[in-house]
């Protein structure tokens, strides 16, 4: 259990400062996470990484000389949203030239992805790069769709090292790649974790048996047997990672990693038998890492990850480095990044005209009631969450729906108008919840501004366009099919009911409640199918039975506003 905490929401912020003050030769924090503290020539590659909280050292603590220059921070087990990994990018280093390298999950992929090209577009040259190390996600011709776990240590100080040798970013991203196409990695879990403030764990491990192919998330094995000897599971996870092999080469960095809730005897006992059985079968450890990298809260259990080395790999895995968390060699320090930033964005708006001021307000009162739904059903939306994925849609919607609400109400305190309150609370509610959900909700939200104008009232018609558009953008945007599991088989039926509905002119209200009733039966139907994409898909048969999380609240708050449009 993760026991001792002051607002469990401000959990990952609150541990930040502590980490930040305890390692301030290392790391400054800025908005959304930690860069490094001292300084780094402009012509070296940045390399920025970042997840959500909760895996320590991983990421913050990886941040120095030899190593990361940034990590982004996000909530518990939620990727940072795409504004603080700009943040983070843009504080860490002089460089023109970045590379983003990551566990591959669907919201960092998304929140990275936008960060990049906002980058690209102010003239930096970005590279990112997914690490896909998790050898029980996915079967090994598609090993680019395989989570990151532990791996990301080995990928991720094995292209910081040719980024601080020097070389050109193609040439750091092709190291990257060489690194992740050789590493892989097996893991158990001994028992589950509990994200911080709530009652049970996100999953459970029989006594006396273990979980193989564990997620960092909580996200639960995908098989269970009882606890074998040291040495038996050592062969087993040596054995079941051997027969993945992605490399000729015999020789390997070897990391024993501990999740979190497991003592480091127990991690050497298992360390000293994968050896021997290495050793058996034919496998030379060039270097080797025993310790807690990449961790789960408080879950118990152990990973084994191999990176198949070669000359190349191996000279730029020993270069030196040094951080919080992760120390090799001897690295000159450099002097002190200082680092100004800029003031808090206190935007002042130019008033909006008294009509469009009046929809902003409605939109705000709005955004209230659907905070106020999201609030209720928190623990419905996580414990769907926590049947096949992390367990943090709830937390993700409260958090990205109040965060919008307080921006609404900012632009509101302002009379502002209705575009630029709904694009607000977008970008908030973005950047609040973090996670898949809150880059397609805050996206969404942002898509809907524009249907709005502050100057003059919008016209139902363009209104109701504009959720049209609002609802299509999360199938662009996450780029999920109908049938993948996901809230697109609750947005997209709803957008094509609310356009055959306008299409047949009925009225907003009648248009507003099929497409929620199509939303509803979207939601519904996909407990009768297993996940194919996001966190889901590795654990899709689990989710038999159990609705889409992100479908459900989908549909909720499209049932909420269909009724609050009968209301008025
Ligand atoms: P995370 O998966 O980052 O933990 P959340 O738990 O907040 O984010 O949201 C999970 C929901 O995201 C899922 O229930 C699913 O509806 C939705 N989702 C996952 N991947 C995609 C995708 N590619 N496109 C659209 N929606 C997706
Ligand atoms: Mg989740």
């Amino acid at each position: 259990m993760t026991k001792i905490f002051d607002n469990p929401k401000q959990f990952g912020a609150d541990a930040l400062v502590g980490f930040t003050a305890a390692f301030s030769q290392y790391v400054q924090p800025v908005h959304g996470g930690v860069v490094r503290a001292t300084a780094s020539p402009a012509s070296e590659v940045a390399v920025i990484t970042g997840g959500g909280s909760g895996h320590y050292p991983a990421f913050a603590g990886w941040v120095g000389p030899g190593f990361a220059h940034g990590a982004a921070c996000g909530n518990i087990f939620a990727s940072p949203s795409a504004s603080q990994i700009y943040s983070v990018a843009k504080h860490a280093s002089d460089s023109k030239d970045i590379i983003f390298a990551f566990g591959n999950y669907a919201g960092d992929v998304l929140h990275f992805t936008e960060a990049g090209e906002q980058l690209e577009a102010e003239g930096y040259n970005v590279r990112v790069l997914t690490i896909t190390d998790d050898i029980a996600s996915a079967p090994g011709d598609r090993h680019l769709e395989r989570r990151g776990i532990a791996g990301d240590l080995l990928v991720l100080k094995t292209l910081s090292g040719a980024a601080s040798a020097g070389l050109s970013l193609a040439e750091v991203e092709r190291i990257g790649r060489k690194a992740n196409d050789r590493t892989i990695t097996l893991g158990i879990a001994l028992s589950g974790c509990t994200l911080p403030g709530a009652e049970a764990p996100l999953f459970t491990v029989p006594e006396g048996q273990y979980a193989l192919g564990l997620g960092i998330h909580g996200e639960p094995g995908i098989s269970t047997a009882d606890i074998p000897t040291a040495s038996e599971l050592a062969r087993k996870l040596v054995t079941d990672l051997l027969a993945q092999r992605r490399a000729d080469t015999n020789e390997v960095v070897l990391l024993t990693n501990g999740l979190g809730g497991t003592k480091y005897e127990e991690l050497f006992v298992v360390h000293g038998r994968v050896l021997a059985e290495l050793a058996e079968q034919g496998i030379t450890v060039r270097h080797q890492e025993v310790g807690e990298h990449v961790t789960s809260l408080d879950m118990a259990g152990l990973s084994v990850s191999l990176m198949f080395i070669d000359d190349e790999l191996e000279q730029y895995w020993a270069l030196p480095a040094d951080t919080p968390a992760f120390r090799v060699g001897n690295i000159q320090a450099a002097g002190p990044r200082r680092i100004i930033e800029a003031e808090d964005n206190i935007v002042s708006l130019t008033a909006g005209a008294p009509e469009s001021q009046a929809q902003a307000l409605t939109a705000a009162g709005l955004l209230t009631k659907i905070a106020e739904l999201c609030a209720a059903q928190e623990n419905y939306l996580g414990d769907l969450d926590a049947i096949a994925g992390d367990g943090d849609h709830g937390q993700g919607m409260v958090l990205g729906s109040s965060g919008a609400v307080a921006a609404a109400n900012t632009v509101a305190a302002q009379n502002g108008g209705a575009k630029d309150l709904l694009d607000a609370a977008g970008k908030a509610w973005a950047e609040s919840a973090g996670g898949t959900s809150g880059a397609l909700w805050g996206n969404a939200l942002q898509v809907l501004a524009r249907a709005f104008s502050n100057e003059q009232a919008a016209s139902s018609e363009q209104i109701l366009a504009g959720i049209v558009a609002a609802a299509q953008s999360f199938q662009i945007r996450g780029k999920a099919s109908v049938g993948d599991k996901t809230m697109v088989d609750a947005t997209a039926p709803f957008a094509l009911a609310l356009e055959q509905a306008i299409a047949s002119s009925s009225p907003a209200s009648t248009a507003l409640a099929l497409a929620a009733q199509a939303a509803t039966q979207g939601a519904e139907a996909t407990a009768q199918i297993s996940a194919k994409k996001g966190r889901a898909k590795t654990h899709g048969d689990a989710s038999l039975g159990h609705p889409d999380p992100g479908a459900i609240s989908f549909a909720l708050i499209t049932q909420l506003l269909s009724s609050q449009l009968e209301q008025d």
